[in-house]
């Protein structure tokens, strides 16, 4: 067993002529059949090398994007993955789109499966889909962190039938970086949330609320705090029908004497046409056709303050549009910013990982996770499917201490 998880890992078992199947997060951005973003390919790979090296065959298994369940979509298949990953891993990558093909005793070294949405039963979880995966290995592995909040037939059914489970290098290494930010954080601990609808991050926003000293909200999610206070914020990106909960919200951390501060400048223009002038304006300055797309300078200073005196960071969400030039400047601040700092600092989420690249900041950030709604419900304290499983495949395991 790993010394930090609760989980048995590829340390605990012998590898060599076994059939590995790995559940690995190839979910990655393609357009016109190019990959745009190798993030989680690349985070795959010493996982892939691992069991290589160790004399191990790989199957590997994973969904890409929201195809209809039973039906290939050209535009998700993980095709372009496949060739991708011969040329990153340097070894052949043998890509199967007919399942029934596949049985225990392949001897091929690398097989990529077509996508495991194109198979019906892989989102409701189905038991004949699930034991058709575990027949397939001797040993199935989880790696797939960005995942683990789904209980599909291959992140979570397959885990029942399989005969010995583990958890995968970067799914360890995932949870362990998360723990030591959230769990076990050394303070003062902040967290700062952007991004655009407070909708989609309530829970986080919430739980976050108990742990953190101080909430920094930015982006669409600040607009709505900032109108449940009274400002006026024009016609900027706002949820009315959550500004009782954003008040609630601000009333809890009153009465818990945490500090969730609110912008006080802000850079408006009137449209998110590229190429509308932006305005810096104190919030009391904020026009009716005015829309808030960044934080101002002063905010920013504030809120860099706080960073510079934290000792944990968490963040999720741009504060601003940064896809716009001229509304980038707060994300880019804040996380050049957080990449500076002496905290401990984690990042997650599909568009602050575009901007973490963009501003390229991403190597002096402390752990960038390649989850998003796993990293969130991470964040919130649910029990992510995956993981508990995991658990407890490793409790059975342990309690039968099975040579293998
Ligand atoms: P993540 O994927 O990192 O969790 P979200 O999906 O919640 O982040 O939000 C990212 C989006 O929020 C970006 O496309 C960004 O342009 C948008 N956004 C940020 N600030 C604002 C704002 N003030 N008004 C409208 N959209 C915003
Ligand atoms: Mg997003």
């Amino acid at each position: 067993m790993s010394n930090k998880t609760l989980f048995t890992t590829l340390d605990d078992i012998q590898l060599s002529g076994k059939q590995i199947l790995v559940r690995v997060d190839f979910n990655v951005p393609i357009l016109n059949g190019n990959i745009l973003d190798y993030t989680r390919i690349q985070a795959s790979l010493p996982t892939i090398k691992k069991i290589l090296n160790a004399g191990g065959n790989i199957i590997l298994m994973s969904h890409l994007g929201r195809p209809t369940e039973g039906k290939f979509d050209e535009n998700c298949s993980l095709s372009p993955v496949s060739k991708a990953l011969s040329i990153l891993l340097g070894v052949e990558v043998k890509f199967v789109t007919d399942w029934t093909r596949i049985n225990h005793g392949s001897k091929h070294r690398v097989i990529l499966l077509e996508n495991v949405r194109f198979q019906c039963g892989e989102t409701t979880n189905d038991e004949k889909l699930s034991r058709k995966m575990a027949s397939m290995c001797d040993v199935f592995v989880n790696d797939a962190f960005a995942a683990a909040h789904r209980s599909h037939a291959s992140t979570y059914g397959v885990a029942k039938y399989a005969p010995v489970v583990c958890a995968g290098p970067l799914m360890v290494k995932e949870i362990d970086a998360l723990t030591t930010a959230f769990k076990n954080p050394a303070h003062p601990l902040i967290a700062i949330v952007g991004g655009s609808k407070v909708s989609s991050k309530l829970g986080v926003l919430k739980s976050l609320l108990t742990r953190v000293d101080k909430l920094i909200v930015g982006g669409g999610i600040a607009n709505t705090f900032m109108k449940a206070s009274g400002v006026n914020i024009g016609k900027s990106l706002c949820e009315n029908d959550l500004l009782t909960t954003a008040t609630e919200i601000l009333d809890m951390a009153k009465l818990q004497g945490k500090d969730i501060p609110l912008p006080t400048d802000v850079v408006c223009g009137k449209s998110l046409d590229k190429n509308t002038t932006a305005i810096t304006k104190t919030i009391g300055e904020i026009l009716e056709d005015d829309l808030i797309l960044d934080i101002g300078p002063e905010t920013t200073k504030a809120y860099l303050d706080a960073i510079t005196n934290s000792e944990t960071i968490i963040w999720n969400g741009p504060v601003g549009v940064f896809e716009i030039d001229q509304y980038s400047r707060g994300t880019e601040l804040i996380g050049t910013g957080i990449a500076n700092s002496k905290a401990f600092s984690v990042a997650g989420g599909g568009d602050t990982l575009s901007a973490i690249s963009k501003f390229n900041i991403g190597a002096d950030i402390s752990y960038i996770t390649t989850a998003g709604g796993a990293f969130l419900e991470f964040l919130e304290g649910k029990t992510l499917p995956a993981i508990a499983i995991l658990e407890e495949c490793a409790l059975a395991w342990k309690s039968t201490e099975t040579e293998y």
